[in-house]
């Protein structure tokens, strides 16, 4: 087998282990990372939850998750052998210290046969009001107490608003030193949004272009053809603005917009991405009126099904006031981007799910071409397709062939599938590995959280406060309220979408 890294002994405890984010997201990239060889030679995983179960019980039911979820498909019979011996269950509730007394010792006993230099990590894939319970027994019973080796993961929502995050902080401050909490945000481990990085910043000719100079304006749209399914009970507590556009939406922005960083130390690249945060401006009443929309859905369909309206869903109040569609009109107020409109969407039961960004250049300065000729003008655009299509494509203006002189946009595209053979990891490979390597890049620093929620805020007020008279304002399987189309197109632009792929 592969080892390409070499990783110290690691063991991995997760609360909540027989959740549906383990059994999804985490057992299959778990696995995924085994089988292509980046797990450590020495490691333990050792899943935790209330219910009474031994460890092949527990086995069983995170190769059920691997072979419904991973997109290696099912398991290699010899491998998963091989990995799951390295599975364990130990039944906790994390109310009750006694039952960490038993975790303590299964874990100590991994740490004596490992050795000097085992990591710990512990991932609380719970829910968040259970963090609380578990910091205080970890501390309690100093099990995370070296800085160096133990690693806490602390899943989204990261707060339901600047104070209550606020408070996780100081909980967690309380007890670790930033440099063990790792905040994640699955968005920031997607290989397209990685490759942003290596796009802005490994490629000479974009950096002149990368401002208010040559940049019209720039769209980021992430938008899901699913409703809210099971989860209505948390959603109709969250919605849309703080569900993702707090976290993902905002992160993406600030890939976009950051400033050069002088090196790709951890550190480095997130105060660059708080610096966009930091120069964004902050809403007015006014601004809330007319730079925001919110919308939810009512009944439609979807891929020839009909769905029900967002008030219909298990768990959802009858006359809920929860957003399941945002758009916000941002602006970064610095010497790059004075004057660019960032214009953010994203919704459930749309017409399409993807996620796109969108750089929109200006015009040409002077029309040397006939009217004529230039019939479907368009200016430059170029377009990063994060999901499902996974691409870059410059849209430039091209001669169509023939004797007459006829121009139309033309697409240039770098497409991962046709490009590489190699299939992209899913983000919690990504982020995993990021965790036992002890790279915090990728995850949220206490202070870009607050930041980006304290942004958020006057909007999160007001809409709370103020029930929206309108909803349901847009149909499922649409593309969300018309106030989301009038919020650009008084600025004279359109939301964009690529063709649907025939896949
Ligand atoms: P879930 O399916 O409801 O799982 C909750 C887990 O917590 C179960 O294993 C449950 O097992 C355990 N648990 C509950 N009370 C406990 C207690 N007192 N002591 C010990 N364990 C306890 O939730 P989930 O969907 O996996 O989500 C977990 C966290 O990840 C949440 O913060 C969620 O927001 C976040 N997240 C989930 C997803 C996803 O795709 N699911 C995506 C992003 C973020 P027992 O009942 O047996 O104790």
């Amino acid at each position: 087998m592969k080892t390409s890294i070499n990783l110290s002994p690691t063991i991995i405890v997760i609360f909540g282990g027989t959740g549906d984010l383990n059994l999804r997201k985490l057992a299959p990239a778990l696995y995924n990372l085994y089988a292509e060889g980046y797990m450590p030679e020495k490691f333990a995983i050792i899943g935790t939850a209330r219910k009474p179960l031994n460890d092949e019980q527990f086995r069983g039911t995170l190769m059920a998750g691997v072979n419904s979820f991973s997109r290696t498909g099912k398991v290699d019979k010899d491998k998963w052998g091989t990995f799951s011996e390295n599975v364990h269950y130990n039944s906790v509730d994390v109310k009750d210290s006694a039952s960490f007394d038993n975790l303590k010792v299964t874990i100590d006993k991994f740490k004596d046969e490992f050795g000097a230099g085992t990591q710990i990590v512990f991932y609380l894939a719970v829910s968040p009001d259970l963090f609380p319970s578990i910091a205080k027994r970890l501390a309690k019973f100093k099990m995370a107490e070296n800085e160096d080796n133990c690693r806490i993961v602390v899943e989204k929502p990261f707060g339901k608003d600047l104070d209550t995050a606020r408070e996780l902080n100081e909980l967690l401050k309380c007890r670790f030193t930033e440099k063990q909490i790792y905040r994640i945000d699955h968005y920031l481990g997607k290989e397209t949004v990685q490759n942003i990085m290596a796009f802005r910043f490994a490629n000479s000719f974009l950096e002149p272009l990368w401002n208010r100079n040559y940049i019209d304006h720039i769209q980021i749209s992430v938008t899901e053809q699913l409703g809210v399914g099971d989860r209505g009970g948390y959603y109709d507590g969250s919605g849309a603005l703080r569900d993702m556009i707090q976290n993902h939406l905002l992160q993406l922005l600030c890939i976009i917009g950051m400033e050069t960083p002088i090196n790709l130390d951890a550190d480095e690249i997130r105060d660059k991405k708080v610096d966009v945060l930091k120069a964004m401006r902050t809403f007015s009443a006014e601004d809330i009126r007319f730079n925001t929309v919110r919308g939810q859905y009512t009944k439609g369909w979807i891929k020839g099904d009909e769905v029900v309206g967002y008030r219909s869903e298990k768990d959802v109040a009858e006359d809920s006031n929860t957003e399941t569609f945002a758009a916000v009109k941002f602006f970064v107020d610095n010497w790059r981007w004075k004057g660019v409109p960032f214009y953010v969407r994203t919704g459930k039961h749309l017409a399409q799910t993807s996620s796109l960004i969108t750089i929109q250049f200006r015009d040409v300065p002077h029309h040397v071409f006939p009217g004529g000729a230039a019939e479907h003008w368009q200016q430059n655009r170029l377009i990063i397709s994060i999901q499902p299509e996974m691409s870059i494509r410059l849209q430039v203006q091209g001669k169509r062939p023939g004797l007459d002189m006829i121009l139309n946009p033309v697409d240039m595209v770098f497409d991962y599938k046709g490009t590489y053979t190699t299939e992209s990891p899913e983000a919690y490979e990504t982020l995993l590995l990021d965790v036992m390597t002890g790279d915090q890049t990728q995850f949220m620093r206490a202070d870009q959280v607050e930041i980006a929620w304290e942004l958020l805020m006057p909007v999160v007020n007001a809409w709370e406060t103020k029930k929206s008279l309108s909803f349901p304002n847009y149909t499922a399987g649409s593309w969300g309220p018309e106030d989301a189309e009038a919020l650009i197109a008084r600025d004279g632009f359109h939301w964009f979408t690529l063709p649907l792929s025939k896949d």
